[in-house]
């Protein structure tokens, strides 16, 4: 099986340009913020919203055994499960990407995640996106990328998405909320963002989508 690792921060494009390039090369994508959001939104489901609770951590490792999440693929597209509800759409809310974020920081929660994605990477050829994939969850993948853009362009990015999607959103929240999670995601105990040994940097700050798909392309069949 082949693996592919891609690790980056928030709206650097990992997941648009993930998703086309494994149809392009027949490889399944795993989206593993998705796991992280799902865990995010059942948390805050059962009223945990303040992270800065001081007991916050201890409340949500506590729900952990009674979560169940999963995921399926439906015509390539990965749909997620969070006690057999389809939440693919709820997750993608503002609100959810900070508490995922915040669930993400506790080591017990990406425990609990991890075989989960470690099964997905044996029983396919995969992409997977997220922030620890090279370093924790595949440390053996055979392509390594770490992708990043400039944080303006990767808030642009985002805004645009969620408008396109009706969400109402102002950029400069946007953009607020992005160095936020850039600065917990890199700055956490827990399997902080950082460039696996090994990976290659791609910045997509000048590339358009199609550049993008190809860089990853180009460097996955480089080496395979
Ligand atoms: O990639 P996405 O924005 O959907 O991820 C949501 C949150 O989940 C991120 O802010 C990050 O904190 C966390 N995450 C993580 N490890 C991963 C994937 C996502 O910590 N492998």
């Amino acid at each position: 099986m082949i693996s592919v690792a891609m690790d980056g921060p928030v709206g650097a494009g990992k997941s648009t340009v993930a998703r086309e390039a494994a149809k392009r090369l027949g490889f399944i994508y795993a989206d593993t913020g998705a796991l992280y959001r799902a865990v995010g939104l059942y948390a805050v489901r059962n009223g945990l919203r303040d992270e800065n609770a001081s007991d916050y951590k201890e409340k949500v490792t506590a729900l952990l055994p009674e979560i169940k999440v999963g995921i399926k693929l439906e015509n390539g597209v990965q749909k997620v499960f969070l006690q057999d509800e389809d939440v693919s759409e709820e997750i993608r809310l503002p609100e959810i990407s900070m508490a995922a974020s915040a669930v993400s920081a506790i080591q017990a929660v990406r425990d609990f995640l991890l075989e989960l994605q470690r099964s997905i990477a044996r029983e396919n050829n995969v992409i997977m996106d997220g922030r620890d994939i090279g370093t924790v969850v595949l440390p053996d993948a055979q392509v390594k990328i770490f992708i990043t853009a400039q944080p303006e362009i990767r808030a642009r990015r985002r805004f645009e998405e969620l408008v396109k999607k009706g969400v109402e959103a102002a950029f400069d929240q946007v953009l607020a909320d992005l160095n936020q999670r850039d600065y917990q995601d890199s700055h956490r105990a827990a399997a902080p963002l950082k460039m696996a040994e090994g990976a290659v940097l791609l910045d997509t700050s000048k590339l358009d989508f199609e550049g993008s798909v190809n860089a990853v392309i180009d460097l996955v069949k480089s080496r395979i």
